[in-house]
């Protein structure tokens, strides 16, 4: 690569905030790359059916696919690899970049990460086949419509699951039941009249491991139990990839999630941030929007 000091922003991560960020800045004629180690979260979306402009619903490499043939027409350039280290350098960062022939460090005038998030997935072999399957699921705000008169289990643990199984038998499933992996369930007296009221069932008993039957997934008791339904939303959380963030001093949540302002700049000047690593609702869309606000603010500042 020619001079990496000359770079005006390096993007890290390639998913649907990072891409959109990409296609801005292309189209701005800007001297920038994005790095991307190739696991987005959005490739193991079946079919999303929230993502306006895709009545028929998409498939998440499918739309992955598009942003990245979209961006690079205007000639954005996507290397494979990762980002190991950020570091503040003079005006701008230097970047640690691990790829298959070696290593290398970039410099840039504005970083933005678009790195997301890992779904912690629930003890169940070959996880990641039932999610595609629709069968194990992450998000009901993306597609709880699509469990419309199912039997839905919510496995989770503490506030979370909770509040996840009561989301969606207040908005779609009328058969919801809450689960516990390896810890018992013992709601306290508020939160028995939370699961009364929304008519939620739960099982006290901790669930020990899920497996996919047929069409549907059981999950098996401690106590031998077993417990069928037809789509079990996973509410145990997820890892938010802010390290390098982290490491510079942004400030994150409890969860870590990285706290962003207006113009998704973190509160290290010159980072920004866009998609499910910052804090706020983990939608395609909002990553989207928050991309387009970075990259348009490092444009301007540039
Ligand atoms: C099963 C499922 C269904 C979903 N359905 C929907 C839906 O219908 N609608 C909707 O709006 N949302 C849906 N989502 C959520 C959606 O996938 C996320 O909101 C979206 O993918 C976030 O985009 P992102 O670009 O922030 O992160 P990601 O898509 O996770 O992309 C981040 C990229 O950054 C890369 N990366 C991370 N760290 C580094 C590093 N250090 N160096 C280089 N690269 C790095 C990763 O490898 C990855 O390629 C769903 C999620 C799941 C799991």
């Amino acid at each position: 690569m020619e001079n990496a000091d000359e770079l005006d922003c390096i993007v890290i991560g390639g998913g649907p905030a990072g891409l959109t960020a990409a296609l801005y800045l292309a189209r701005f004629e800007r001297r920038f790359v994005v790095i991307d180690k190739g696991e987005p979260r959005a490739a193991l979306i079946p079919e999303s059916h929230n993502v306006p402009f895709f009545a028929q619903g998409v498939g998440g490499v499918e739309m992955l696919r598009r942003a990245r043939d979209h961006a690079e027409t205007y000639g954005a350039r996507i290397l494979s690899g990762e980002a190991t280290t950020l570091a503040m350098k003079g005006d701008g960062f230097a970047v640690g970049f691990r790829h298959r022939d070696g290593e290398e460090t970039l410099r840039a005038r504005f970083v933005l990460l678009a790195s997301g998030v890992v779904d912690i997935p629930p003890r169940l072999a070959d996880a990641d086949a039932a999610v595609l399957s629709g069968l194990v699921r992450y998000c009901p705000i993306c597609d709880g419509y699509e469990a419309k008169g199912k039997r839905v289990g919510v496995i989770g643990r503490g506030a979370c699951g909770l509040g996840e199984a009561k989301f969606i038998a207040s908005t779609w499933s009328a058969e919801v039941t809450l689960l516990s992996l390896d810890e018992p369930l013992v709601p306290e007296r508020a939160e028995q009249s939370t699961l009364a009221e929304h008519d939620v069932d739960f099982v006290p008993i901790p669930i020990r491991t899920l497996v996919r039957v047929g069409d549907g997934i059981e999950a098996l008791g401690y106590d031998g139990a077993v417990h069928r339904f037809d789509i079990v939303y996973s509410a145990i959380g997820c890892d938010y990839r802010s390290g390098l963030a982290k490491a510079l001093g942004a400030a994150v949540n409890e969860a870590g999630a990285l706290k962003v302002a207006a113009h998704a700049e973190t509160t290290v000047p010159g980072l920004y941030a866009a998609g499910d690593v910052t804090e706020g609702l983990n939608q395609i869309v909002v990553g989207m929007g928050q991309a387009a606000r970075a990259a348009t603010h490092i444009h301007n500042r540039l």
